[in-house]
């Protein structure tokens, strides 16, 4: 680690409601066999640990069926309602599929970390189903650090 790096809580986590999940996984099944991408909202406390309260399927730009580019008005437009909102959420990060791929990030997503601080989660699928969901969080690098994914379970 390079010195004057904030060091990296062990115990940093994202956690994902249920409800998080199977929103991605349907928009993974309805537009497989192309790449789902969209954003998510959620809050991040003070100890680091990323809450993920809602998924949101945004329009996947690229014209290759094995990328994904997100419509950056959709974050926009997101943003905006977030705040209106006054609920204290905000954009912590964005999903993406990986058809017949592991949830791994690829050569291009690491390229493409960017942002530091957002979290990535990677959906695998296989036959248009979500067979597991992965989370990884960006880092100065640029990297992708897999970050430990907590599922809830809603009342
Ligand atoms: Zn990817």
């Amino acid at each position: 680690m390079r010195a004057g790096r904030r060091a990296r809580r062990a115990d940093v986590r994202a956690i994902c409601p249920a409800s998080v999940r199977a929103a991605i996984a349907a928009h993974v099944a309805a537009d497989w066999p192309r790449e789902a991408c969209g954003l998510l909202a959620g809050r991040v406390r003070a100890d680091g640990t990323v809450e993920i309260v809602s998924a949101h399927p945004a329009a996947n730009l690229s014209a290759a069926a094995d990328a994904f580019e997100l419509d950056p008005a959709a974050r926009l437009a997101l943003q905006r309602a977030l705040r209106e909102a006054g609920e204290g959420l905000a954009v912590v990060g964005h999903y993406h599929s990986h058809p017949d791929a592991p949830a791994v990030p690829s050569a291009r997503d690491r390229a493409r970390a960017g942002e530091a601080g957002l979290v990535w989660l990677i959906a695998a699928a296989k036959e248009g189903r979500m067979t597991a969901l992965e989370a990884y969080l960006a880092a100065p690098g640029p990297e992708l650090a897999p970050l430990p994914l907590e599922g809830i379970a809603e009342a």
